[in-house]
């Protein structure tokens, strides 16, 4: 945009009559301000006539044109979830087809509104599997990859009347905000919620009974077809904007329908593992066994995928809430090769992200064959899935990535001494490249008299000595070049205008008095530069 176009954008800004709502907020702060309360407005209802909101809008009708023409086949979402989730088969043959069932039903309805009213079964998803193994990864990057909007949450989080916990249908509104407003796209988005075994009512279990089948018979509401108000009932300001917003003549979407938003429900259903693996040993041997009694290197969590309905309604689940979960898959809990295998070849490893970091600060870090080997095999002891992959390298690199930037050092390979005993590998490290900091400190010396030249139009020339004596404090203090200099030199400033203006020099030498005492040093050098 050249500045013609730049000048014209702003007056135009500046004469565009004020949007009520803007105004409304404005008046409500102004009453309000003061108690720390902050008003937002409700998604999908603000009409600011913001840039970002028109790129916002192109990029929405962007993804709602690749639902209304979507032609993905399963195999090609299966390919793509390869390159990020590792194992987990199953699983993303069966969540590839019934996406591509569900973004095909949708588009057929879009292309003809008349078989909206034909019986459909959605494929509403249910996930099991222990935690941090990629249930919500897959999803994640299902929606990344359609470009629909995503909202993950807890099933405990809810209570039957939302007076406790969150509503359930604040999830559908949490869409809109993920959308960026766009009501329209909100609609064909993905919601993920997350312990879906905590609320199942289970006959023995006490007091969740009753609000756990509450909030299973909301969902089944919204997983079916309903129509969830934009604003919520609860929310005043919402209500008065959207009053507003009718008085301005616009009229944004007040409702959501839920027809065409895909629920995906994951637990970890522990408990549920057990009860399969006691009833098919029983089948088999004919008599009560207990599950480990068989099969004992097979983890409990392998028997959820025989899990049929009956265990679900057995466990606490409303037999009509389970109905609406037509497919069902277990993910595999990840054994120590898996996890391997995440860190080194999944596009989306924690290893990458490490490995971007340190490339931010010029250094080359990598991996032995053997550090991999032994990080998954500490990462799976934590019994989290791949999240243990980020707590065990946080515990290991987390020095190293403080340390290693200002040390000079331009290539760091993690070996399984290292992830055995970081803090005596870094030490070790850090002496054996004790020149590299030293030069990173001088050249950082160096930087900082440069950037105060551009700054005040002076030069300071830190002699040998003086160069020594900062090396020494910073390593003594703990500090950084940058900050320890412009600690010592904070009145170089004023003090350098003056015997500048009594000398006429810009140039100046500094010793390692200066370091040593730099108040000292400046106010000689003024007094000296008054006597020329
Ligand atoms: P959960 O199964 O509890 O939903 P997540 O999908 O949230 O677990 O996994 C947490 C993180 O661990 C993911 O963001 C991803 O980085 C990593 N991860 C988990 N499982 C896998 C997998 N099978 N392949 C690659 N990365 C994974």
């Amino acid at each position: 945009m050249n500045s013609d176009e730049t000048d014209k954008k702003n007056s135009e800004s500046e004469n565009r009559p004020e949007n009520p709502l803007d105004e409304l907020k404005k008046q409500l702060d102004g009453i309000f301000g003061g108690k720390n309360i902050k008003f937002e407005f409700a998604p999908g209802i603000n009409p600011s006539q913001g840039e970002n909101t028109a790129k916002d809008e192109d990029e929405s009708e962007e993804v709602l044109e690749r639902i209304r023409n979507f032609s993905m086949k399963p195999r090609e979402i299966r390919d793509y979830l390869n390159r990020f989730v590792i194992k987990q088969d199953e699983a993303k043959k069966v969540l590839s087809v019934s996406i591509c069932d569900h973004y095909n039903h949708v588009r057929r309805c879009l292309e003809n509104p008349e078989l909206k009213e034909a019986e459909y079964g959605k494929q509403n998803i249910l996930i099991l599997g222990p935690t941090g193994v990629g249930k919500t990864y897959l999803m994640r990057t299902i929606a990344k990859l359609i470009g629909v909007p995503f909202v993950k949450a807890d099933a405990t989080k809810f209570s039957e009347t939302g007076y406790v916990g969150s509503d359930v249908e604040d999830l559908v509104r949490d869409l809109v905000k993920t959308a960026n407003g766009n009501v329209d796209l909100a609609q064909y988005g993905i919601i993920y919620i997350d312990e879906i075994d905590k609320i199942a009512g289970r006959g023995d279990a006490v007091g969740r009974d009753v609000s756990g089948r509450g909030v299973q018979i909301n969902l089944l509401k919204l997983m079916e077809e309903s129509n969830v108000n934009v604003v919520s009932p609860q929310d005043m300001m919402g209500q008065m904007q959207l009053a507003m917003s009718a008085r301005s003549g616009k009229k944004p979407k007040r409702t959501i329908n839920t027809r065409h938003i895909l629920f995906i429900v994951s637990g970890a259903f522990d408990k549920l593992g057990e009860n399969i693996a006691e009833r098919m040993n029983k089948n088999r041997i004919g008599f009560s066994a207990d599950a480990s009694d068989y099969e004992t290197d097979i983890d409990i969590s392998d028997y959820l995928k025989y899990a049929e309905t009956s265990d679900f309604i057995k466990y606490g689940f409303e037999a009509e809430f389970i109905g609406r979960l037509p497919v069902r898959v277990a993910c595999e809990a990840l054994k120590s090769d898996d996890l391997a295998n995440i860190l080194v070849s999944s596009e989306g490893s924690i290893l990458r992200q490490y490995t971007d970091d340190f490339a931010g600060y010029g250094i080359d870090f990598s991996i032995t064959p053997e550090a991999v080997r032994k990080i998954a095999d500490l990462a799976h002891r934590e019994k989290t899935g791949a999240r243990g992959l980020m707590t065990v390298l946080e515990r290991t690199l987390r020095n190293f990535k403080f340390e290693l930037p200002s040390s000079g050092i331009s290539r760091f390979e993690l070996d399984t001494e290292t992830v055995d005993n970081p803090k005596e590998a870094l030490k070790k490290l850090l002496i054996e490249n004790g020149d590299l900091r030293r030069d990173a400190m001088l050249a950082d010396i160096d930087a900082f008299s440069a950037s105060f030249e551009k700054s005040e139009g002076f030069k300071m020339n830190f002699d040998d000595g003086a160069k020594e004596a900062l090396l020494e404090r910073a390593i003594e203090s703990d500090k950084s070049i940058s900050s320890l200099c412009a600690e010592l030199f904070k009145d170089y400033k004023h003090g350098l205008a003056i015997v500048s203006r009594n000398t006429g020099k810009k140039s100046f030498s500094l010793s390692a008095a200066a370091v040593k005492n730099p108040d000292k040093f400046i106010s000689d050098m003024v007094v000296e530069s008054v006597k020329k």
